[in-house]
């Protein structure tokens, strides 16, 4: 069994913790938490053992009445991998504490790409993890930008990515988040940092990407077009799209018309905390005009990274090859 710690315990390391403990070759070593709240309640409902993050916070969790089981380099210690999923910019700090210990660490898209040796996507680049100490799991966009141009690099070729990306404000859990009344061009200046970001993962790929933010807190949508070398129809395209595991191909039958239905129908399939691990992408949208690629997909930022963490771990332990991880996982997730 791989021991995998969780250092973060918020919107994504709670999400990594609950997929890690349904694999059968991993285990969760404990999550580590900064300070008690709900999340660290359910934490050690769940029976996960919890670590203390910051020393001079460690009495707040017996004064809560909160069960831990000792500090985060504790933790560190006890696992193969660690996962970080603390804020932007903290992972970078934790990484002289994995290295100290000589444990493998994964970090998460909101740190710059020179924290880690590489950047990992299962689908597009698995086996460059293979013994890497420092990884780092690609955004939510970039994970769903790179889950659906491999399939297409490998059918068709890809002579040039142009996508708009229409983010949600923040997470649900995000108060403090916005716009509340605005729509904005966000960053103004073009491109934005995911398409350089995809080429963490595709180096040679040439993508403009623009970027903006909206009122919403439930999805990201992508508007995507991709100039192909070459010029199948778009029923080919749409097969070679429902044939990948983490592409959700949305049929006209559902009637899904946006990512309201969209969060409904994950809460009716049972999905746990009405999770989208997979690129929600519309059939319908699927058009090609000469060599030119269209779509629509929407991306749950709170999810899509999720089984991309469970891969990364397995590819650094180096247990199994891209295949056998990703469909492990999606089993063990019921994707
Ligand atoms: P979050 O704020 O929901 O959770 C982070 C957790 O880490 C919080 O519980 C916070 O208290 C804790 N924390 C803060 N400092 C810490 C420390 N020093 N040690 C241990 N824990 C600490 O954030 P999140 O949304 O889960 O994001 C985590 C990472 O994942 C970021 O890099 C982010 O960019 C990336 N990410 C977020 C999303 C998303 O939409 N939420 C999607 C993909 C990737």
């Amino acid at each position: 069994m791989i021991r995998v710690g969780i250092n973060g315990y918020g919107t994504i390391g709670k999400r990594v913790a609950d997929a890690v403990a349904a694999q059968p070759d991993m285990t969760v070593a404990g999550v580590a938490k900064t300070s008690p709240n709900f999340e660290a309640t359910q934490a050690r409902k769940r029976g996960f053992d919890l670590y203390t993050a910051v020393e001079d916070r460690a009495d707040q969790f017996p004064a809560a009445g909160i069960e831990t089981a000792g500090p985060v380099d504790d933790l560190i210690a006890d696992s193969d991998v660690v996962v970080d999923a603390t804020p932007s910019g903290v992972g970078a700090e934790n990484r002289s504490r994995y290295a100290a210990h000589d444990t493998p660490a994964i970090y998460q898209g909101g740190e710059d790409a020179s924290v880690a040796d590489v950047s990992f996507n299962a689908r597009a680049n698995f086996e460059a993890a293979a013994d890497a100490d420092h990884v780092r799991v690609v955004s939510c966009n970039t994970t769903g930008l790179s889950r659906l141009l491999a399939p297409l690099r490998e059918q068709y070729g890809i002579e040039k990515v142009r996508a708009t990306l229409v983010r949600r404000g923040g997470d649900p859990g995000q108060t403090d988040r916005g716009p509340i009344n605005d729509i904005l061009p966000d960053p103004i200046t073009i491109p934005s940092h995911h398409g350089p970001d995809v080429n963490t993962i595709f180096p040679d790929l040439d993508i403009d990407t623009l970027g903006m933010k909206v009122p919403a807190t439930l999805m990201h949508m992508h508007s995507i077009n991709v100039t192909l070398e070459r010029d199948p129809d778009a029923a080919d395209v749409r097969d070679v799209l429902a044939g990948q595991s983490r592409i959700m191909l949305l049929g006209e039958d559902l009637g899904i018309d946006g990512t309201g239905p969209l969060k409904e129908y994950a809460q009716d399939m049972g999905r746990p905390r009405g999770d989208l691990w997979e690129n929600c992408l519309w059939g319908e949208s699927v058009t090609m005009d000469g060599r030119d690629f269209y779509c629509f997909q929407a991306i749950h930022q709170e999810s899509d990274v999720v089984p991309e963490n469970v891969d990364a771990v397995r590819a650094i332990a180096g247990d199994a090859d891209a295949a056998e991880s990703i469909a492990t996982t999606n089993d063990a997730l019921g994707i």
